[in-house]
């Protein structure tokens, strides 16, 4: 756990993951009365984790805020909330994209993650139109619903009115390799157009992957995104193992970590089956 102070009477606590969990960040904001978490991580242990945290700040949790519709985001929120009758607090959006994934998201996640994938989830219990702030512990949270992007349904939360601070989600991944799979990149490229217009430069993004970082990186996420798209594109899908290898070769050549690395391999056949590249199957 890392803390820093947002203003003198907030604090921002991030729970970071090791890679057993995607290296995923999850936030706690501790306020003068309360606690918000952001974010939930995926597995059990972590969000064991971060109820402890919460238990050692002696200060009641009051809610709970998740940004968008993965679930190494809202996977562990069961644990994070655990007996406290508080709210999940989602856009329609995100709530609805949680729901519909949920049992394929099960599927896919059980046989790599064990029991560490939470047996039970829980769903948003509120909802929240765009736009919408929220007095939480005494402080404020705006949220901004940005629709599909890097996920089906993305949203950012701001912490007071000058969105200074901003929970991210995942528009930015601090240089890790990127999960491009839901087949939303031109939106995720509009959003991140959007986000560099309407955010302040000096802005604190806390992301979901790493970071802090500032507006400053979205223009590498867009080279990243744009990258990704050209290599699958320009691979040869008449060798679909020849092909794959090509993209990893060039996106580990622009970005030269094997951070999150499966996450990008797992994106590259449904993004050729995006792109109407071969016979290659949504994977
Ligand atoms: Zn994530």
């Amino acid at each position: 756990m890392t803390q820093e102070a947002a203003t003198p009477e907030i604090r921002i606590h991030r729970h970071s993951t090791g890679p057993g969990g995607a290296l995923v960040n999850a936030y706690l904001v501790e306020t003068s009365e309360g606690i918000v978490a952001v974010d939930g991580t995926l597995t059990v242990s972590d969000g064991r984790a971060l109820r402890a945290r919460v238990e050692s700040l002696g200060k009641p949790l009051v809610a709970m805020l998740v940004t968008h519709a993965h679930p190494d985001h809202y996977g562990g929120v069961v644990e994070v909330v655990g007996p406290d009758d508080v709210p999940v607090i989602a856009t329609a959006g995100v709530d609805a994209v949680i729901r519909r994934d949920d049992a394929l998201k099960e599927e896919i996640l059980r046989p790599m993650f064990g029991e560490e994938w939470p047996r039970e989830r829980t769903f948003p219990s509120r909802t929240v139109a765009d736009g919408e702030t929220l007095e939480l512990g005494g402080a404020r949270f705006s949220v901004l619903d940005l629709g599909p992007g890097e996920s089906p349904h993305d949203s950012i939360w701001s912490l007071g009115d000058e969105r200074r601070t901003v929970f991210l989600g995942d528009q930015v991944y601090d240089r890790k390799h990127a999960y491009l799979a839901d087949g939303f990149h031109e939106e995720w490229l509009a959003n991140l157009e959007r986000l560099k217009r309407e955010l302040p430069a000096d802005a604190t993004l806390q992301i979901g992957h790493g970071g802090p970082v500032t507006p400053a990186r979205f223009d590498e996420q867009r080279e990243y995104v744009e990258t990704f798209v050209d290599a699958v594109r320009s691979a040869d899908w008449s060798q679909p193992t020849t092909a794959k290898a090509a993209v990893v070769e060039r996106m580990t050549r622009l970005l030269p970590t094997d951070e999150l690395q499966f996450l990008m391999e797992l994106s590259i056949e449904p993004m050729a089956a995006r792109l109407g590249l071969g016979n290659v199957r949504p994977g």
